[in-house]
């Protein structure tokens, strides 16, 4: 039975709980810790592998760092490290390499405790010549902590950041064509907490993945066409949104929107997925980032399926079209996205092009529809330009994969000339497929698309 904690304990125990719950605002698993010296409190700590990319923050850890530059000494002689849960094996190491005096826990940690719970390493005398140990000093307290924590993560597994906006969920209730499940990932480290979406259908172990990449103002929405077709082959497809943009989260501050961070997000999607046999479906922004994908792990891709898009290398001028579509976004940043879609394509229906504009209830909502235009790389030091030469480089000499390329015609902004162009940098792509009726939006016609490449792709055909 623990005894009663003696006032001190106590009192700086509640000091670490605190630390713990700010530890848990900021989506931190809530450990908090001080350290005590001549019954002052000299140092903090509270637990932050997540924000800082780093598995050893936990709570001990940067509170004894602390201690130790306060103190201008690695060895903490006489000082007291009070810890809302019993340390870990790392923790209890670093404890005992510092010297302290006296460690005060909270809560047993039946699951990777070192204090007595899984193992102790202070009795051990070979390692521990002058740390005492207490453990339960107001634990109920602690354990609640942790308990609520976990429990609002199981009901909210992906809390929304303050500096994001969240589409609501029933702006895409009943989309007509769109009848998948959302799954959403937050804990890439790219990500900050910010909530990923991605469609995900098909056998896991299908022999082709479908990785379908969409652009602005676009979202996954736009492949709901080839998605049945490459399904019906017995295929998996994947079609995340990007930041910004459909059911993913959306930052408030245009600013948010890099080159570079969009890639490495797209980068680690992969990774996370660990996506192979991978068939990059690319279009738009989608081929602007997406382009530079397969060179940093060649050996996940089989094929490409290309359209209208660029690499956007910083060393030719982009096209007039897109400076046109460059200058209207910045002139009419509320451009109706529904009514750009729809004069493009007059076979669709109302409802159809009005999924456009399901993730933008309004303008706090478009930030990224105002950075992405601007964001295209223009000039040969600019953001993402040095990327897409490597990466075309990579196309031209180095890809063993198969290549199709589709272009839509009617495409003022990334037309016939741009592709020609981007066509003579992939090694071994086969005349384009022409699409006369087809404008930008390649894939609102993208059902004969999908069966073409479904063939050119052959071996997704079922077996
Ligand atoms: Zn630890």
């Amino acid at each position: 039975m623990p005894s009663a904690p003696d006032h001190d304990d106590a009192r700086f125990m509640r000091l670490a709980l605190a630390e713990a719950r700010a530890a848990a605002e900021n989506g931190e698993v809530p450990v908090g810790a001080v350290v005590v010296k001549d019954g002052r409190v000299i140092a903090t700590g509270r637990n932050a592998p997540i924000d800082g990319h780093d598995p050893t923050a936990h709570a001990e850890i940067v509170a004894l760092r602390a201690a130790a530059q306060v103190l201008g000494n690695y060895r903490l002689e006489g000082c007291s490290l009070y810890v809302t849960l019993e340390p870990c094996a790392m923790c209890s190491g670093a404890m005992l390499h510092a010297r302290l005096a006296r460690v005060v826990y909270g809560a047993a940690d039946p699951r990777t405790g070192a204090a007595g719970s899984v193992l102790n390493l202070f009795e051990h005398a070979q390692l521990n010549h002058q740390t005492v140990v207490q453990g339960g000093v107001l634990a109920e307290e602690g354990a609640q902590l942790l308990r609520g924590f976990f429990k609002e993560r199981r009901v909210n597994p992906h809390p929304l950041r303050e500096d994001a906006l969240r589409t609501p969920d029933e702006r895409f209730d009943n989309l007509p064509g769109y009848p998948w499940e959302p799954h959403y990932l937050s804990d890439l480290p790219a990500l900050g907490g910010l909530r990923l979406h991605h469609l995900d259908e098909g056998p896991a172990d299908a022999p082709l993945t479908w990785l379908c990449l969409h652009g602005n103002p676009a979202w996954s929405y736009l492949y709901r066409k080839m998605i049945p077709v490459f399904l019906a082959s017995g295929a998996r497809v994947v079609a995340p949104d990007l930041i910004g943009f459909g059911r993913s989260d959306k930052p408030k501050k245009d600013g948010a929107h890099t080159f570079t961070w969009h890639r490495q997000v797209l980068l680690e999607f992969i990774e996370r997925l660990d996506l192979h046999n991978v068939v990059l479906v690319v279009q738009d922004w989608g081929g602007l980032l997406g382009l530079t994908l397969p060179m940093e792990a060649p050996g996940r891709y089989r094929g490409l399926l290309v359209m209208n898009t660029t690499l956007a290398t910083g060393e030719v001028p982009l096209s007039p079209g897109f400076l046109a579509w460059r200058t209207m976004c910045a002139q009419n940043p509320e451009f109706d996205v529904a009514r750009l879609f729809a004069r493009g394509n007059p076979q669709m229906s109302a409802s159809e092009s009005a999924a456009y504009n399901a993730p933008f209830p309004d303008r706090g909502h478009r930030a990224a529809l105002r950075a992405f235009p601007p964001m295209v790389p223009e000039h040969a030091q600019d953001d993402g330009a040095a990327v897409s030469r490597r990466a075309r480089d990579f196309w031209s000499t180095e890809w063993k994969g198969q290549s199709l390329m589709a272009i839509g015609q009617q495409d003022p902004v990334l037309g016939e000339p741009v592709m020609r162009a981007l066509h003579a940098s992939i090694r071994g792509c086969p005349d384009p497929l022409l699409l006369p009726q087809a404008g930008h939006f390649v894939q609102e016609h993208g059902e004969a698309i999908a069966q073409a490449a479904v063939r050119h792709f052959g071996a997704a055909a079922p077996r």
